[in-house]
């Protein structure tokens, strides 16, 4: 098995095409869930639940993550915030250039499975 770094767009398992739209399911004391429905075929795709959300605005989802944490401040947090978009910035570069150049073809079921290792 290897761990390298893996990059893929979402297919659609019914008609096989990549454009997609997120419905968004915020609950209160929920983790929100992404339901990812084909745009093409309006079939369903997947469901995401999720832990950390990045949006356009980094610097907001460094500070909603600092409440988590309960530590923002000062010129720390600043410092911090601008890693957190410089490394936001960088995978959201990697990730597309990897799709384009060598885009994983497995499903991303069996990519979960490979990285959960033997049952
Ligand atoms: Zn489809």
């Amino acid at each position: 098995m290897s761990l390298v770094q893996r990059s893929k767009r979402e297919h659609c398992p019914q008609c096989g095409h990549v454009e997609v739209q997120n419905f968004l399911l915020v609950q209160p004391g929920e983790d929100v869930q992404v339901f990812v429905e084909c745009a093409t075929c309006g079939g369903f795709v997947a469901r995401y639940t999720l832990r950390l959300y990045t949006s356009h605005d980094p610097y907001r989802s460094f500070l909603r993550l600092m409440r988590q944490r309960r530590h923002a401040s000062g010129a720390a947090a600043l410092n911090e915030s601008e890693a957190f978009a410089k490394k936001l910035w960088e995978e959201y570069r990697t990730v597309k250039e990897r799709a384009r150049v060598n885009e994983e073809t497995r499903k991303l079921e069996d990519l979960l499975d490979e990285m959960d290792g033997p049952i």
